[in-house]
């Protein structure tokens, strides 16, 4: 249908997000293991800033983040003024992309990259470009090759969704050095906290002008629901980033609880060793079913089946028992299924079930 208003090239590209059922009808015990949420839940300190924020619904909230922001910078040891915070990571990648891009630019992302690093150059009126990667890795080689003189950002998420794989420091440092200066490197670090020692390429951003280093609080911090991401970049990125982003794109409970949250170091060092604890056992029980995985960085496992029809047939198998795991046909890995490391007992029915099924 065409109709007299039309959108910019590019926007009819995107297809609208379906989002994952959260529910299966006749099951009351339903666990949904497909969007990488923390299983232990949000963290107590951060409901109790919820709690003590309530009573300022009617106010608007604070513009500059000038608290959140410090918090930050004091447990990541970072300057709170190379800081900026948005509605999600997925804010922040968008703003990077309306900033930095627009017609007649390419924006680099892999052939198993996040959604998202598509859509927002896509809604920017940029031209997206796919990078084959070598066995589920992001391939620095095939990045660089596909660079050329219209090339504004290439989006590496590290550790990788939905792949769970990363690349070392090294290879980032070279992916930094060697693209040219008309380029900004964009570090997703949504799942670096599930990495003991890895600083989400906090390191790189300080030593070079061209690398943007993006965080959130949807994983580990349990905190997907308020939409609270971050980035740390060189002062000239934070200066354009704050030029587009709406004075007010995060709600002050919002802010309050994520503070809450980056302070509260226990609830953090607790989720990452017991998502490291049950993805060792589960990656392991899988294989022992002879179902797969690459050895994973994050807080899911990737789990490669023969071929699509076996893996959505287990999927249909998993949900009909209220199992909830991730198709990423849509990610180009038709022939495995993502699941997020759950609980103990979350793990143990997933298992219990592909057992049954196989
Ligand atoms: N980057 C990656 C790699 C992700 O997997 C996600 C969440 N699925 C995001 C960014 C966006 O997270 P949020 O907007 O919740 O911060």
């Amino acid at each position: 249908m065409s109709h007299a208003i039309e959108p910019k090239a590019g926007i009819l590209e995107i297809s609208p997000y379906q989002g994952g059922a959260s529910h299966v009808e006749g099951v009351s015990d339903v666990v949904k293991l497909s969007s990488n949420e923390n299983p232990l839940g949000p963290p107590e300190s951060a409901r109790e800033a919820l709690r003590r924020t309530a009573h300022l619904l009617h106010r608007y909230p604070s513009s500059d983040h000038a608290s959140l922001r410090q918090a930050i910078g004091e447990v990541h040891k970072l300057d709170p003024e190379r800081l900026i915070c948005g509605a999600g990571s997925d804010e922040i990648i968008s703003m990077i992309c309306q900033a930095y891009t627009g017609p007649g630019t390419e924006v680099i992302h892999t052939e198993h990259g996040f959604a998202m690093y598509r859509i927002s150059a896509l809604a920017s009126g940029a031209t997206p470009v796919e990078v084959r990667e070598h066995e589920r890795k992001v391939d620095v080689d095939a990045i660089l090759d596909a660079v050329s003189f219209r090339t504004r950002l290439v989006f590496v998420a590290n550790p990788a969704n939905p792949t769970g794989t990363m690349l070392g420091n090294n290879e980032l440092g070279r992916l930094a050095a060697e693209l040219p200066d008309h380029v900004l490197l964009v570090l997703d670090g949504a799942y670096a906290e599930y990495v003991e020692g890895y600083d989400g390429g906090a390191k790189l951003v300080d030593k070079r002008e061209n690398v943007v280093m993006t965080r959130t609080f949807s994983k580990i911090y349990g905190l997907g629901g308020l939409r609270v991401g971050w980035a740390y970049a060189p002062a000239h990125v934070i200066d354009v980033l704050n030029r587009v982003r709406g004075p007010f794109n995060v709600g002050e409970p919002q802010l309050a609880a994520a503070e809450a949250a980056v302070r509260d170091r226990e609830f953090v060092e607790r989720s990452r060793a017991e998502n490291s604890r049950m993805r060792t056992w589960l990656a392991k029980a899988l294989a022992e079913l002879g179902v797969m995985s690459d050895t994973s960085t994050a807080n899911f496992v990737l789990a490669r089946f023969d071929n699509e029809a076996e893996a959505n047939a287990c999927e249909d198998h998993l949900r009909a028992e209220g199992l909830l795991v991730r198709r990423v046909a849509g990610y180009k890995l038709p022939n495995c299924l993502r699941i997020t490391v759950g609980d103990e007992a979350s793990c143990r029915r997933v298992v219990h079930s592909i057992a049954q099924f196989k």
